[in-house]
């Protein structure tokens, strides 16, 4: 596994791009295993290491509990493998379940189950014991780990009966206890994971955003960064420490950049603002969005505006740092406006492309200026 990780991590990802490696290539590797045993505890835990030193190879991380929570529970529904594995075994309880409720005849590998663990279960789902086959007194290791999976999970007889295991999955990465790292807004604030997780934007677009938000960016104020820099301070004023909210909002080199945003806003809408919220350009959060455009293209024209301009800002802030180049607001609008311009050609050159009015709108109201 460890190999494999390691040939994947020589081609830069997007969270996506990686959410779905876990899921596709690295997730069949132990489904087949698990089949005939299980992982020890000490395997659990590097499964995970490996899997959270891949999604997050450089800088701060975010833990499985997190990235393994559904999207718009900020998440990034990146496959917690023993987990999985865990919730997997089920599968086979369902169908014993079922087979007996139905009162089929047991096949294998029920009848494996129904000899070591059988009794155990019928009390747990409060089923009648099945008392004209044998039982055995001690369940091997597999089975005994089945009935305390039904323990530690709280897994209850609806969720047997009624839910698919994949439904019980997702309750249990959901209802976890994750944080580790604050975000940048309260975390059940439903809209922001929306509006990040956008479809109108690219996927290295979602990724980004959802660093943001995570406040996982190497930002200056970042100790190790800091460290290596040798200063906390905003590479572009030098007068205040570099968070995101300086960054991408309140610093002052930057404001030329958010004037000329909303002057694009305002030929999308219609709606003239005196300066974006926070909420609006670091959490894209849709609901604020919602009070400068009803219709919904231009919303997501204004998504992916908000979206590229912090690209932008990021990447002139990294020539700034890493290249020693002066930074001028200048550059980074026509940065914008050439990644407005490109996204526009990608959509148009697309046969069956959704998003072709959202790019056009887009397009178009920076052509005006
Ligand atoms: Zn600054």
């Amino acid at each position: 596994m460890r190999l494999k990780v390691s040939n994947f991590s020589k081609f830069r990802s997007t969270y996506d791009g990686k959410s779905l490696i876990v899921k596709t290539l690295l997730l069949p590797i132990f489904v087949y295993g698990s089949r005939v045993y299980d992982l020890a505890l000490q395997q659990r835990r590097n499964v995970r290491k490996v899997v959270e030193n891949y999604v997050f190879s450089t800088g701060a991380k975010l833990n499985m509990e997190t990235i393994s929570k559904t999207r718009e529970n900020g998440g990034y529904d990146c496959i917690d493998i023993p987990l999985y594995l865990d919730i997997l075994k089920l599968k086979v309880v369902k169908k014993y379940y079922n087979a007996r409720k139905q009162n089929n005849s047991i096949h294998l590998p029920l009848y494996f189950l129904e000899y070591y663990i059988g009794f155990t279960l019928c009390k747990m789902l409060a089923m009648p014991v099945n008392n004209s086959v044998l039982h055995a007194s001690q369940p091997t290791s597999y089975y005994s780990n089945v009935v305390d999976i039904l323990k530690r999970y709280s897994i209850t007889i609806d969720e047997i009966a009624e839910k698919t295991t994949k439904q019980i999955y997702r309750r249990i990465v959901n209802e976890r206890n994750a944080q580790v790292l604050v975000p940048m807004f309260p975390i059940n604030m439903p809209n922001m994971w929306t509006g990040i997780h956008n479809k109108v934007l690219p996927n290295y677009l979602k990724t980004f955003g959802y660093k943001m938000v995570w406040n996982v960016l190497p930002l200056c104020i970042n100790e190790r960064i800091a460290r290596i820099q040798k200063t906390s301070r905003c590479p572009l004023c030098d007068l205040h420490d570099e968070d995101v909210y300086q960054l991408f909002y309140d610093c002052v080199c930057i404001q030329p950049i958010w004037d000329y945003v909303n002057v694009i806003i305002f030929n999308i809408s219609g709606v003239l603002m005196p300066k974006v919220s926070p909420q609006m350009c670091i959490a894209l959060d849709l609901s604020s969005l919602k009070q400068l455009c009803v219709c919904e293209t231009n919303l997501n024209a204004t998504i992916l505006l908000l979206s590229i301009s912090r690209y932008c800002i990021w990447l002139s802030r990294n020539k700034v740092i890493f290249e020693q180049e002066p930074f001028l607001y200048q550059d980074v609008i026509n940065r914008i406006k050439a990644m407005s311009k490109a996204r526009n050609s990608a959509e148009k050159s697309r046969q069956t492309s959704v998003y072709n009015s959202v790019t056009q709108i887009l397009w178009n109201s920076m052509c005006s200026n």
